[in-house]
């Protein structure tokens, strides 16, 4: 029997107790102090790509540490979320899989170039397994 997105939402609340989720006030998901805030479609998920927002909010939560770039605190989150998602065998459209990346990408530069700050992994390191 498969189980429901919202089902799947349910367990990782369940598994993370510690891990409090809260209904964003804007129209974005996102982590704030160890709180996750989900958007609507995130917060009641229909949908893989809205699993998916969860799950990568909740590896923030779970991997991200004060010393690492945003690059690397996102490839990070995004790595665990994908194995979480692998295991209850959800799969993520190419679309999606391509904004992850290209958002990683996005803050290395950012990192590099206007931060001025070198990243601690380089770019390679943050090529996303998928597989
Ligand atoms: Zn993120």
């Amino acid at each position: 029997m498969r189980i429901s997105y919202k089902g799947i939402k349910k367990r990782i609340v369940e598994d993370f107790p510690e891990i409090r989720f809260e209904k964003s006030e804007n129209r974005t998901s996102y982590m704030e102090d160890g709180v996750v805030y989900l958007k609507e479609e995130d917060y009641n998920p229909k949908t893989m790509v809205a699993l998916f927002n969860i799950l990568h909010e909740v590896g923030h939560v779970l991997t991200s540490e004060p010393y690492m770039g945003r690059s690397e605190r996102e490839w990070r989150a995004t790595m665990w979320a994908i194995f979480v998602a692998k295991r209850y065998g959800v799969t993520i459209p190419d679309w999606r899989k391509e904004n992850f990346q290209k958002d990683i990408y996005f803050w290395f530069e950012v990192e590099k170039q206007i931060l001025k700050t070198k990243p601690r992994i380089c770019k390679t390191a943050l090529k996303l397994q998928w597989r």
